[in-house]
């Protein structure tokens, strides 16, 4: 990872940890998951809530994990509200597929924004699992899955 890139990455995932956005329960949510990664411990509970024309309204977690974990799911929330289920499923695939090595962000254009900061963790194979539980977490209860696990 180029120096200012770390940087950038080690900054948000401080303050994504710090301060977790959309961390709270939802009592009126429309679809809800548990994601758990046994290989680290990291658990997360995913609540999401859809309109009539399938537009995320809002989504939030709660539950405990690492710090990747935790900023990756943080992250995720805000860049997933707002937009449509096909959108965040694009999103989905394009953060798993560059967090497994699979998409060359340098290379092909993206819609990852920020969210690009977590390129690195592809150089760490034990870390991946808690970058995209998150997003695994997501799929899941976007496709009406109660409990989805890493393993
Ligand atoms: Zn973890």
């Amino acid at each position: 990872m180029d120096p200012r890139m770390k940087q950038l990455y080690q900054e948000l995932i401080i303050d994504h940890n710090k301060s977790p956005r959309n961390f709270r329960e939802m009592d009126d949510s429309d679809y809800e998951s548990k994601g758990h990664n046994p290989l680290c411990g990291d658990k997360l509970q995913l609540y999401v809530k859809i309109d009539s024309e399938n537009i995320i309204t809002d989504v939030s977690f709660t539950g405990d994990g690492c710090a990747i974990s935790k900023a990756s799911a943080s992250m995720m929330t805000t860049a997933v509200k707002g937009k449509t289920i096909a959108e965040a499923r694009t999103l989905f695939h394009q953060f798993h597929d560059m967090s497994t090595g699979k998409l060359d962000i340098a290379e092909h254009p993206h819609q990852l924004g920020k969210l690009a900061i977590f390129a690195g963790v592809r150089d760490l194979p034990a870390r991946v699992k808690c970058a995209t539980l998150a997003w695994h977490t997501l799929d899941a209860a976007l496709k009406g899955k109660e409990i989805i696990t890493t393993e």
